[in-house]
């Protein structure tokens, strides 16, 4: 029990969270936080408790962030100060009900004396703690979106080299298949010709090696990223060799891959329902138009 008592009586050594809240949405398993006094307040019986709070989750039903709610109230610590409790709960959706986390924690009460913090740390996560994957970067990395899972909880421990090389492996192994995306998003939004045969060019023999300035403007506008290509922004991380660079580059390289990928799906999905989107209004329209002339033909 040493350990465990020195976790509370230690609870001033481990950095402070704002929010039991924050607390399950940002801090990975294994890590001890303190918690201000005010989380603990004090039951109708007199009793130390600790709320599970509303938080917010990626909800992949949803497709977006939204509040999810615990199935249990409260952690209970009785009368004494400085207790130790397990705690065990699960997060569902509120917008649709869809279960999003289970979490299992263990939580200190505030010490008797009044300066005292509490502290509470996971013991578990599941799904796996990580940065939401966006339902339409499945798509975009089919069979290869659990090695970018893999780099998404590498990524989340601070893991430079470990997040860079799932990364990598990932758009290497999907490279086809992400052009094959683009050519198809492209040709959804009716980008000439042109620049859909040197897609298909490229798709065949486009190594990250190779020049930059083969992917220069091949992309239709919508496919771009505050303007740039994303393939001339994966290009130079990828083609970069990791054997000299620090865990931090590493990692700063990586975070910027996966908002590469992230966002290119997100394009590439926005490129396909928007022209969807413009030919049923287009051919409402037109239907329209035939109607009406009909209409217009009868009465004469
Ligand atoms: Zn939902």
């Amino acid at each position: 029990m040493a350990d465990k008592e020195s976790n509370n009586k230690d609870a001033v050594e481990f950095p402070l969270i704002e929010s039991t809240a924050k607390f399950l949405e940002t801090v990975p398993p294994g890590e001890f936080r303190r918690l201000p006094r005010e989380f603990f307040p004090n039951d109708a019986h007199g009793r130390t408790v600790l709320e599970w709070p509303a938080a917010e989750f990626y909800c992949h039903k949803c497709n977006g962030v939204r509040y999810a709610d615990p199935d249990t109230s409260t952690i209970s610590f009785g009368f004494d100060a400085g207790q130790e409790r397990n705690s065990i709960c699960d997060y569902h959706c509120r917008n649709c009900r869809t279960f999003l986390k289970r979490f299992a924690v263990v939580a200190y009460s505030p010490p008797a004396k009044p300066e005292g913090l509490g502290s509470i740390a996971k013991v578990g996560e599941l799904p796996l703690f990580g940065p939401y994957v966006p339902t339409n970067v499945f798509q975009l990395l089919a069979e290869d979106v659990d090695a970018f899972q893999k780099g998404l909880r590498a990524e989340a421990q601070g893991l430079g080299i470990a997040a860079f090389a799932y990364y990598r492996r990932v758009v290497e192994s999907q490279r086809t298949h992400i052009f094959d995306e683009i050519i198809a998003a492209a040709e959804h939004v009716g980008a000439d010709s042109a620049m859909i045969e040197r897609l298909k060019e490229l798709r065949q023999h486009w190594r990250f090696q190779r020049s930059i300035d083969e992917v220069k403007d091949c992309l239709p506008q919508i496919l771009l990223i505050e303007g740039q290509n994303p393939l001339e922004l994966l290009h130079p991380v990828l083609s970069d060799s990791i054997h000299d660079r620090s865990d931090e580059e590493a990692l700063e390289i990586a975070s910027e891959i996966r908002l590469v990928l992230i966002n290119l799906a997100e394009r590439i999905a926005l490129a396909k329902t928007q022209s969807d989107e413009l030919k049923q209004a287009v051919g409402k329209l037109s239907a329209r138009k035939a109607n009406r002339g009909k209409e217009i033909k009868s009465e004469t």
